[in-house]
C-alpha cells in the first residue's frame, strides 16, 4: 500500500512545555485543516518542524513519540539554521523577491548554504520513511530544492510541489543569483501548482530562459519526464466560517460590537504585519476619506487588525512603527469627543472574534502589493450569511481572479481606494446582494476540500501520462 506524505515547513500543530510536560495541540489554520483527512489516514504522515528549538536528545524523543500519535514527524532545527533558512534565505531573500519588492532583498552566501544544508534535513528525514510507490505533496517557499533532492535518490516517486506565494516576473526572479538551482530543485516535482495562471506563467518562462529546457504550453521534459505546471487556486473551509456565526461565543460578541458600534459603519482590515499588504496605502487612502468626505466623521470606523509577525527583523519593525506613527496622526487630526476613527489591534485574535468581526463590518478592506492568495478576502465573503456587506479588494491579490464581484483597486492608487471606500458605503442593497452572492457561490464551490482533492487527482494523472509516454 502507497502512503501520502505531506511536507512543509512547518508542523500543523502548537507545542507548549507545562512543567516539563509537552503538550500537543493541533493548530487550525487553512492548510492544516483541508490536509486534515489525508495526513491523519493509515499510514501517511507530515512531516515539518515543530516550531520550536529542541536541544536536548532525550525531549526530541519523547516530543518525536507524541507526535508519532498524530502522524506527524519533526525536523529539529537549531537556532543558528532558523536564523538563516528561514528567517534569512526564505524571508528575507525570496519573499520579498517574490513579492516583487526587491529592494528588501538580502542576497548572502551563509543563508544560501544553510538553506542547501536544512533541505538536505529534510531529504533525510523523509528518506527515512519513503518507498518508491509513495506520493508526497511538498509545501511553499522554504522548501524550493527538496522536490530535486528527493528525485535523485528516488526517481520515480510522486512529488507535487505548491507554491502558496506569488511567483514573480522573470525579470524580478532573475536577481536571485541561484536562481538555476531554485528552479532545478523544483522541477523535481511532476506537477507544481501556483494560485493564479500568471504565476504558472511566471514560473515556466523563468524555466525556459534561465535552463536549457523547452516547454510546450504548460508541459517541460527534465530528463525525459514530463512535469507540469498548472493552476489551483487555494480556497478556505467555507462551511466552518458560514456557521461560526450559529456558535454563542460568536452571538455575543457580535452583540456586544452593535452596542460598542450602534449606528456606525465599519470598514475591516485585518493583516499579518508585513510590508507586502499594503498597510501604509491603506491608512493613507482612509485618511483622505475622511478629509474628502467630512459627513462620514462620526459615522464610521476603521478597525484594523495587525497580527505582530517577523518582529526579529528591521523592517517589520520599521513598518510597525510607521504604522503606529499614521494611526496616532489619523486619530489626533480627526478624533472628537466620542468618536475616534481608528481602532488598531497589534496582536492576534481567536476566530470566534474574527467571525464575529467579519459578520458585523459593512466593508471588507483587502488590498495587498502583492498578494499570493488572500484568505482574510474569502473569509470575509464566506462569513456573510445574510449576502449583504462590500469586499474591496486590490488586483494585487490572487483572490481577485477569483472575487471578480468585489470592488477591484490598485493598492498604489490611494484615490481609487478612497472613492472605492466610498462606493462601498453608498451600495445599494440590491448590489451587495447581488454580488456577495456570486462570491459566495464561488468560495462555497472552490473550498480547501476541492482545492486537496484536484491536485492530488492530477498529480495520479500527471504520472499516468508520464508512464504513457515511455
Ligand atoms: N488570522 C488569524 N488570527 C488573527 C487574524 C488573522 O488566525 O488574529 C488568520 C486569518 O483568518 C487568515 C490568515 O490569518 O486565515 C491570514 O491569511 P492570508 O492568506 O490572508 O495572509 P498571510 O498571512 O498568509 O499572508
Amino acid at each position: 500500500m502507497s502512503k501520502t506524505i505531506i511536507v512543509s515547513n512547518r508542523l500543523p500543530v502548537r507545542i507548549t512545555e507545562n512543567d516539563g510536560e509537552y503538550v500537543m495541540s493541533p493548530s487550525e489554520g487553512g492548510l492544516a485543516t483541508g490536509l486534515g483527512s489525508i495526513y491523519r489516514d493509515g499510514q501517511n504522515v507530515w512531516i515539518g518542524w515543530p516550531g520550536m528549538e529542541v536541544t536536548e536528545e532525550k525531549d526530541q524523543q519523547r516530543i518525536q513519540q507524541q507526535l508519532a500519535e498524530m502522524n506527524l514527524l519533526p525536523v529539529y532545527l537549531s537556532q543558528e539554521e532558523i536564523n538563516n533558512y528561514y528567517e534569512g534565505f526564505s524571508n528575507e531573500t525570496l519573499w520579498p523577491v517574490f513579492h516583487y519588492m526587491a529592494v528588501y532583498a538580502k542576497y548572502e552566501q551563509p543563508y544560501w548554504d544553510s538553506y542547501y544544508k536544512v533541505t538536505e534535513k529534510f531529504r533525510d528525514i523523509i528518506l527515512s520513511v519513503a518507498e518508491p510507490d509513495d506520493i508526497i505533496w511538498i509545501h511553499d517557499y522554504q522548501l524550493l530544492l527538496l522536490p530535486g533532492m528527493i528525485r535523485a535518490v528516488i526517481p520515480d516517486i510522486s512529488i507535487g510541489f505548491f507554491l502558496h506565494i506569488p511567483f514573480p516576473s522573470f525579470e524580478l526572479f532573475r536577481l536571485i543569483p541561484w536562481r538555476a538551482e531554485l528552479l532545478e530543485g523544483m522541477l523535481g516535482a511532476d506537477l507544481l501548482g501556483f494560485h493564479t495562471f500568471d504565476d504558472s506563467r511566471h514560473f515556466i518562462n523563468a524555466v525556459t530562459r534561465i535552463l536549457p529546457i523547452n516547454a510546450s504550453a504548460n508541459v517541460m521534459m527534465v530528463n525525459d519526464r514530463a512535469v507540469m505546471a498548472e493552476t489551483f487556486p487555494m480556497g478556505i473551509d467555507y462551511d466552518k466560517y458560514a456557521s461560526l456565526s450559529k456558535e454563542k461565543e460568536v452571538k455575543d460578541q457580535l452583540r456586544e460590537l452593535k452596542e460598542t458600534f450602534q449606528g456606525m459603519r465599519m470598514i475591516l482590515s485585518i493583516d499579518r504585519l508585513d510590508y507586502s499588504k499594503g498597510i501604509l496605502q491603506r491608512l493613507q487612502a482612509f485618511e483622505l476619506f475622511l478629509q474628502l468626505y467630512p459627513e462620514y466623521m462620526e459615522k464610521v470606523v476603521l478597525y484594523m487588525i495587525i497580527v505582530p509577525s517577523r518582529d526579529n527583523v528591521q523592517q517589520y519593525r520599521d513598518l510597525r512603527d510607521e504604522i503606529d506613527k499614521l494611526v496616532g496622526g489619523i486619530n489626533a487630526r480627526f478624533r472628537t469627543n466620542n468618536w475616534h476613527p481608528i481602532h488598531y489591534f497589534y496582536r492576534s485574535f481567536p476566530i470566534e472574534t474574527l467571525s464575529a468581526l467579519y459578520n458585523f463590518a459593512d466593508v471588507g478592506l483587502v488590498t495587498p502589493m502583492r498578494d499570493g492568495m488572500n484568505l482574510v478576502s474569502k473569509e470575509y465573503v464566506a462569513s456573510r450569511n445574510q449576502n449583504n456587506g462590500v469586499l474591496i479588494l486590490s488586483e494585487m491579490a490572487g483572490a481577485s481572479r477569483e472575487l471578480i464581484d468585489a470592488i477591484i483597486v490598485n493598492p498604489n492608487n490611494i484615490g481609487a481606494i478612497t472613492r472605492a471606500i466610498e462606493e462601498a458605503l453608498v451600495m445599494p442593497e440590491p448590489e451587495q446582494y447581488r454580488r456577495m452572492k456570486q462570491m459566495r457561490q464561488v468560495v462555497a464551490k472552490f473550498n480547501i476540500a476541492h482545492w486537496v482533492k484536484l491536485f492530488m487527482d492530477r498529480l495520479q494523472e500527471v504520472k499516468q501520462i508520464q508512464q504513457s509516454m515511455l
